[in-house]
């Protein structure tokens, strides 16, 4: 009787290592989050980086959003919303936690923050355009 040593039996697959969603995997709402931080501008740097201008080295007053990602505004200052453009107006709630109202138009005399990026000695990607000329009055 001979024992050729072969094994017939075939190793299978664990059912589940298989399915399970990598630990770093991307969750479906960070697409979302990502794009809304870009459209406002919380583009961090994010924690445990240190709340450093990436362009100018400058301090920021760093805050989270509400979707977790994080602003770097201008430390110390507050400016009447009217006078800041649209999507730089940012708020800060008592609980620490900054919110960007978009382009609503702000309350009278409301105050806000405003992003470090907008007044950073070296970036210019935010430098307002000229203004639109005046429309021509008929008359
Ligand atoms: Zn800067």
């Amino acid at each position: 009787m001979g024992n050729t040593g072969e094994s017939g039996i075939i190793p299978l697959h664990g059912p589940d290592v298989y399915r399970q969603r990598p630990p770093h995997a991307p969750q479906p709402w960070e697409k979302t989050d990502r794009a809304q931080a870009a459209l406002e501008g919380a583009t961090g740097p994010e924690p445990p980086a240190p709340p450093l201008c990436p362009n100018c080295g400058l301090v920021g007053d760093r805050c989270v959003t509400y979707y977790g990602w994080h602003v770097l505004l201008e430390p110390d200052l507050l400016v009447p919303a009217h006078r800041v453009p649209a999507w730089h107006r940012w708020y800060v709630d008592s609980d620490g936690t900054a919110w960007n109202s978009r382009a609503d138009e702000p309350a009278p005399g409301a105050m806000c923050r405003v992003p470090h990026r907008i007044t950073c000695p070296v970036l210019r990607l935010e430098e307002p355009g000229p203004l639109p000329p005046p429309l021509p009055h008929a008359g």
